[in-house]
């Protein structure tokens, strides 16, 4: 099995929306000192000889949760966004998470309809539509510029918790150095659904040459952004050994040639297992 995580946290609280899928790091050390056998790389697990680990976004806590799989002695594969690095921006999904869960609005209007953020279960209902629409815009800038414009704010002078900033390129070169495999998850992160040829072919080309000329790195796998959706010409891009993606409503697995379906990791369910 491969799993997919998005990073740890030192106290998880499953109420904030900016904490979702971020693991407690007491849980996750105590997960680590408990299992018996150490994580492979993914050219290993594809191979079927043993367990892969992966971990998605160029954050914080993506970093921290990678060192610690590290000094435990397992493999480990990261899949960043170089743009958010090169360029030391913030992912816009995160601010929205970090401005909804701050309660920075009452209600929130959009598409034409006032959408009210009261409850946590209606600040999700947001996050995910407002996900959807912005997802799908074709430049990080107009989809930094649609929230600025709902959230009427300047996007730029949000300051998120450290775990969810984005690392900086020193970062992504210790990271290398201390044996942790960096791999594409695209240039901006964007949704490919929906995304006409070109912008496809940047997405994944500008990543795959930034960590060629930033870090000597040649890179075979993809993890699609967002985990849902492969791109429908992805027969083209003969240079990736592997997409993957990670969906709840499908077998966990390789899907078909060259396409792995990852599990999302959660530490107790998985020491179960074990
Ligand atoms: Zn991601």
């Amino acid at each position: 099995m491969i799993y997919c995580a998005h990073g740890i946290i030192k106290s998880h609280f499953s109420n904030k929306i900016c904490n979702k899928h971020l693991v407690d790091v007491c849980k996750f050390k105590n997960y680590l000192n408990a299992k018996s056998t150490k994580y492979v790389s993914l050219e290993s697990a594809l191979s079927g000889a043993g367990d892969a680990f992966t971990i998605d976004d160029s954050t914080y806590a993506a970093l921290e949760m990678a060192k610690i799989l590290r000094e435990y002695g397992h493999q480990v594969t990261v899949f960043i966004n170089p743009y958010y690095v090169e360029y030391e921006v913030s992912y816009w999904f995160f601010l929205l998470s970090y401005l909804l869960d701050r309660n920075f609005c009452a209600d929130i209007c959009f598409e034409g309809k006032q959408y009210s953020c009261a409850s946590c279960k209606e600040k999700n209902f947001v996050r995910k539509k407002l996900k959807d629409i912005t997802s799908l815009l074709p430049t990080e800038l107009d989809r930094y510029d649609y929230l600025e414009n709902i959230f009427k704010l300047d996007l730029t002078n949000i300051k998120l918790p450290h775990y969810l900033r984005t690392f900086n390129k020193s970062d992504v070169l210790m990271l290398k150095k201390i044996g942790v495999d960096v791999q594409n998850h695209g240039w901006t992160h964007k949704q490919l659904v929906g995304s006409e040829f070109p912008e496809i072919t940047n997405e994944i080309s500008m990543a795959k040459n930034w960590l060629a000329d930033e870090l000597e790195i040649t890179s075979y796998y993809y993890a699609v952004p967002f985990g849902e959706n492969l791109p429908q010409d992805s027969y083209n891009f003969v240079d990736i050994k592997c997409w993957f993606l990670q969906r709840n409503d499908m077998a966990y697995g390789l899907v078909k040639e060259n396409v792995y379906n990852r599990a999302i990791f959660v530490p107790n369910h998985v020491a179960i297992s074990v």
